[in-house]
């Protein structure tokens, strides 16, 4: 029997995952919540999208997107569901998802696209802090994964936003099992020489010890810079 797409989605259409974030570094929060996403709702692959410039974030307080990059290419290079983009990463400015997201539905009109997210960002999502956001709750499915610290309650967020209200059936939540992992803590336990094994994979943890990410001293050159 083939996979029924929970809450209505088309059954005719292949769904792709999308992953967005930042990634500094990105951690096993991540990863397990797309291979979750990927298992529950059928999807043939998650891709992972880097952003260049995150809009609510000063760049400099942001590691160099060539890293976070590769950084993400190393932790999902093994997984052959998984795969990362440069769509953001090559695009100059903010990087704005509804931006990502239209040229995505332009390139691949034939499949049905699910973002998935933390319960954290889909709650800034449907309090309508994101750009153009009744737009982008139009272009595609979204999934908001738990997070520890953070309710997954789309009924309530909603009511703030009544513009919102009429794209709640293309939010689908889903709970999987408690990871209090977060990129800022993975960045101050650097800071302070406090371990990250286990909470990254192995590749992503010599890789910020290699480029000294994270520390006072500056960062060594990346890949291909020499
Ligand atoms: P930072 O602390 O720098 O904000 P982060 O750990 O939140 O980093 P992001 O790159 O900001 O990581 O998050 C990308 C996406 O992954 C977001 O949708 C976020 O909600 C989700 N996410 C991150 N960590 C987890 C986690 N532990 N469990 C579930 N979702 C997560
Ligand atoms: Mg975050």
């Amino acid at each position: 029997m083939g996979f029924r797409a929970p809450h209505g989605g088309n059954n005719a259409l292949s769904r792709i995952g999308i992953m967005g974030g930042t990634f500094d570094p990105i951690h096993y929060g991540h990863l397990m919540t797309a291979g979750e996403a990927r298992w529950r709702f059928g999807l043939s692959r998650v891709i992972f999208v880097p952003n260049r410039h995150p809009p609510h974030k000063e760049p400099r307080d942001v590691s160099d997107p060539e890293h976070r990059y590769l950084m993400t290419f190393l932790a999902t290079v093994t997984n052959p569901h998984f795969t990362v983009s440069r769509i953001e990463i090559d695009r100059p400015g903010p990087s704005y998802t509804i931006d990502t997201i239209a040229e995505l539905r332009r390139r691949r009109p034939d499949v049905e696209l699910y973002y998935i997210t933390g319960a954290d960002a889909l709650e800034q999502i449907l309090r309508g802090e994101w750009r153009e956001t009744a737009q982008l709750l139009g272009l595609c499915r979204f999934i908001g994964a738990s997070r520890p610290g953070y309710h997954l309650d789309p009924e309530r967020w909603s009511l703030e936003n009544r513009e919102l209200r009429a794209y709640l059936e293309n939010v689908h939540t889903m709970e999987i099992p408690a990871m209090a992992i977060s990129s800022t803590d993975i960045r101050s336990r650097v800071r302070d020489g406090r371990p990250i094994t286990y909470l990254v994979p192995e590749a992503v943890e010599g890789y910020i010890v290699k480029h000294r990410l994270y520390t006072p001293t500056p960062a060594a050159p990346r890949e291909g810079q020499w």
